[in-house]
């Protein structure tokens, strides 16, 4: 896990939001880095100790989705993407290559901030995902393989039980279609997306309340899903000034 105080890599080619998001992690109590170009965070990475990347796709030069390729060779570091509304097929080339989660500018800080902690509670990718999980009226017992819902026991196929340990495994953060049939299903059925909508529903009518307003399997339109245990993502905090504009004080 991450020390209480991180250090956070700010990739972002446009001084007013790199100014915007560091002012927002240093009120985290993050120790913030900033770098303009992708290189140049490549460099910052490899002198180490950074916990999360905060990355833009749009960057001169090597773009963020290279960044993602490159850096993917030799660290795992969290990297939460930050992308322009029409870069879609980039976020989820950048996710597929093993970028860990998304905001789409502009967005609201308290979304920003939120995913920020939902990132630095996560585990290191090698490190064994949370044997006991619980949400709503749920209960997961990841290594006895059991799912109990209001004390009593549920049962899960195979695939459900899969399916629902690889979304728990990276609580509040995007697992896009690709990266769910791959893990789940296994590399061959990766472009087989009804599959995924076959089963998110059917983990939904066995889990959620109300199967039809999930609360915790969440749909990301266009891109995949997410496993949200307490998070409001609904929250009224400030957004983010458009790219041209002069920053604004909180
Ligand atoms: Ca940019």
């Amino acid at each position: 896990m991450s020390a209480p105080t991180g250090q956070v890599l700010i990739v972002e080619d446009e001084v007013p939001i790199r100014r915007f998001v560091g002012d927002a992690l240093r009120r985290e109590g993050c120790i913030v880095s900033e770098a303009g170009t992708a290189p140049q965070g490549l460099d910052l990475v490899a002198l180490g100790g950074i916990d999360l990347v905060v990355l833009d796709l749009g960057l001169p030069g090597m773009s963020g989705l290279q960044f993602i390729e490159a850096l993917r060779h030799w660290s795992q570091v969290p990297v939460l993407i930050l992308s322009a509304r029409g870069t879609e097929q980039d976020k989820i080339a950048a996710l597929d290559a093993g970028a860990d989660d998304y905001l789409t500018k502009p967005f609201g800080l308290g979304e920003f901030v939120a995913r920020v902690r939902a990132l630095r509670r996560r585990p290191a990718r090698d490190e064994a995902i949370m044997p006991q999980c619980r949400f709503g009226d749920v209960e997961v017992d990841l290594a006895r393989q059991r799912v109990r819902r209001g004390g009593a026991d549920l049962h899960l196929t195979q695939l459900e039980y899969r399916l629902l340990a690889c979304l728990l495994s990276s609580e509040g953060t995007v697992m896009t279609h690709r990266r769910l049939l791959r893990e789940v299903w296994g590399p061959g059925r990766a472009e087989q997306a009804h599959y995924l909508r076959i089963y998110v529903a059917r983990l939904r009518q066995k889990l959620e309340e109300d199967p039809a307003q999930p609360k915790y399997l969440l749909t990301e339109t266009g891109v995949g899903y997410r496993f949200q245990s307490c998070v409001s993502r609904n929250d009224s905090c400030p957004t983010m000034p458009p790219a041209a504009a002069s920053p604004r004080s909180l």
